[in-house]
């Protein structure tokens, strides 16, 4: 069994190069996972500290269920191959196969029987005899992988393995490498810049830029959900086409895409993922179309349809790729904004020069944000909808909440909510009905009709189109708007408090001890023995270090003054109530300290004007403030 975790890690060059920021991975026994992105992107880096040929800044690395950031490569059970083969040339194949298992001590005629095995699982054995200068390039990567068959480790790391190799036999060794992970059972990581071999290739893709993760997931999920403009424009060929345009609701619940050169209808039914906010015709939107969602035109498409003017026509055999601009005036025009590529299976006359009628595929237009170049149009989207808030109760989707600890703080009147999946739940509450279900990796993604409303969320109940369902909702998630201004905010998941680590002199019962605290917002919190080991962990400079401490909701605690064992001196967090939320089910504690507010959960009745504040330090995290860098 090998499954490789990688949980926050990070890999800092010189104290500041971020190479490889906050990485999370779990990758399944037997699973082939690809890391791909452009070069200097951080994947080889990552896959040399699962090798253990890189030491790891932050984070936790296990293989199997041992954390192995600290153990040797020989010891992690795992074989790596590189692009450049690293074979020795003045041994014979067989010897270079050998050579580990020799290190190792393994009897001869054991060697022997895994050298043979592994050549003939790779084709090569009428090659033992041969030197590596009398092989093929092919068959001089087929010897690296011998090199890590016959190690039989859990886990193969590869390394642009096909890099040197020409597009054909590129080509073939791809299949073959696929066909060696079935058989051997084991975990693969291979490293490409190569967008198709990674398409190919992977059960689950990472796509990386800049030492980030941009997203992981199925191939399948990759190429039809890309959460922003990068991951859409890299997996693919040929790229996506990218365009200018604005997108308007229309009173029928349809959105109108104005682009230069064309205009698209889409239906309301289409229209339910797309982020609500920039539907007002004025928002500038990056719209993206894949060469094969664009189509050349018989007869008629209503609302579906471009004109441009054929530039050049590529026939590729099976494929036809047809390049077009829908300004004629552009045709020659490097990178023009309105240029494009359709790719078409079916048999086509078109020729260069001619104006042409395309079709577009509605259902798969991708949008993202012109700024961040986020998608716009996610797979599990926060929605917007209408709600009156009026005598403590409020109405929304379909339905109504009855909660005058909130409602009645908020002035009469009608609001935008804001409702993100998490605040949503099977279970009582709205009565509606399920529109559409997807599968997404071991969950589903549900579409659910609430009165006039949709909202989207993810489960593992498994339930079925049609049936009717009810939806609890989770307040204290949900954010209140009056025209974008906030009125009330969901309530956040966790918070960051800045400080620092110190061993600082504390009396005790009379003595003088020396304890270590957290010191945040001119106060300080002792810290249990476990913890301060994990920061004595981080080095000594971790004394010197701005830090921040990241504490869920669930693991902060206030106490009434009154109620807290005395302290010692100074010691402690105390913050001022600024004010009390009651969501009827929760209550909370509004605080400030230092300028900072920040909520806690409050079971008491009355509310005192100062509050005692504790945090949980099993599961506190903490980032070194500088490089933005999670230590634990
Ligand atoms: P990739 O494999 O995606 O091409 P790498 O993992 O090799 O990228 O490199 C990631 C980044 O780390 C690059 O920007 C590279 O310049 C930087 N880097 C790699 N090694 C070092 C080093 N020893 N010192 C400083 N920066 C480095």
């Amino acid at each position: 069994m090998a499954k490789v975790s990688l949980k926050h890690i990070y890999k800092v060059y010189d104290g500041k190069v971020k190479a490889v920021n906050d990485f999370n991975l779990e990758i399944e026994d037997k699973e082939f996972v690809v890391f791909v992105g452009p070069s200097g992107c951080g994947k080889s880096t990552t896959l040399r500290m699962v090798a253990g040929l890189e030491e790891i800044t932050a984070g936790e690395l296990r293989i199997g269920d041992r954390i192995c950031n600290h153990v040797e490569p020989k010891d992690r059970n795992i074989a790596m191959v590189f692009q450049n083969y690293a074979l020795f040339p003045n041994m014979t194949v067989y010897d270079n196969i050998a050579f580990g298992l020799k290190m190792h001590k393994v009897p001869k005629a054991e060697i022997d029987k895994k050298v043979h095995e592994a050549a003939e699982i790779l084709g090569i054995t009428e090659y033992l005899d041969r030197k590596p200068k009398a092989l093929s390039g092919g068959q001089r990567q087929r010897v690296a992988l011998g090199r890590a068959i016959v190690r039989e480790p859990n886990v193969f790391l590869l390394d642009e393995p096909l890099s040197n190799l020409d597009a054909k036999l590129r080509a073939r060794m791809r299949t073959e490498i696929t066909r060696l992970h079935k058989r051997l059972q084991a975990t693969f990581i291979y490293v490409t810049h190569d967008q198709v071999e990674a398409m190919t290739m992977g059960d689950r893709i990472v796509v990386m830029k800049g030492g980030f993760v941009q997203q992981i997931g199925t191939p399948q999920e990759l190429f039809n959900f890309p959460v922003n403009k990068f991951v859409a424009g890299f997996l693919g060929t040929p790229q996506m086409n990218f365009f200018d345009c604005t997108l308007l609701k229309e009173s029928d619940g349809s959105v109108t895409v104005r682009a230069d050169g064309f205009t698209l209808s889409i239906p309301e039914e289409e229209t339910y993922r797309l982020d609500a906010s920039v539907l007002d015709g004025a928002h500038k939107v990056t719209l993206g179309i894949r060469p094969d969602d664009i189509t050349p035109l018989k007869g008629e498409a209503k609302g579906a349809e471009i004109e441009a003017t054929v530039s050049l026509v590529e026939e590729l055999g099976v494929q036809t790729l047809i390049y077009c601009d829908t300004d004629a005036n552009s045709l020659m025009i490097e990178n023009s904004p309105t240029a494009f590529c359709s790719s078409t299976v079916e048999p086509t006359a078109i020729k260069a020069g001619e104006k042409t009628k395309f079709r577009v595929n509605i259902s798969k237009l991708h949008f993202f944000d012109v700024e961040t170049e986020t998608t716009l149009k996610e797979r599990v989207p926060t929605v917007k909808a209408q709600c009156r808030v009026e005598g403590g109760e409020a109405k929304l989707l379909g339905g109504s909440v009855v909660c005058p600890g909130l409602f009645s703080r908020i002035e009469s009147g009608t609001y935008t909510v804001s409702i993100s999946p998490a605040a949503l739940s099977f279970g009582n509450g709205f009565k509606g009905v399920i529109e559409a279900v997807e599968q997404q990796g071991r969950e589903y993604v549900y579409r659910v009709r609430l009165g006039d409303d949709r909202v989207f969320l993810k489960s593992d109940e498994k339930h079925e189109t049609g049936e009717e369902t009810e939806i609890a909702l989770a307040l204290d998630s949900v954010g209140f708007y009056d025209n974008g201004t906030p009125v009330m905010e969901p309530i956040p998941e966790a918070y960051r408090f800045d400080g620092t680590f110190a061993k600082l002199k504390v009396k005790e019962g009379g003595k003088t001890v020396k304890r270590h605290f957290a010191l945040i917002a001119g106060g300080k919190l002792c810290l249990p023995d476990e913890f301060t080991q994990k920061m004595y962990d981080q080095g000594r400079g971790i004394f010197k270090k701005e830090l921040s401490y990241e504490v869920s909701l669930d693991d902060i605690t206030a106490t009434s003054m009154s109620d807290t064992a005395p302290m010692g001196e100074g010691e402690g967090l105390v913050a001022a109530v600024e004010d009390v939320l009651d969501y009827g089910y929760v209550k909370y504690l509004k605080l400030k300290l230092e300028g900072k507010p920040f909520c806690v959960k409050w079971v008491g009745d009355a509310v005192p004007p100062e509050v005692s504040v504790s945090f949980d330090f099993d599961n506190v995290r903490v980032y070194d403030k500088a490089i933005d860098m999670k230590l634990f």
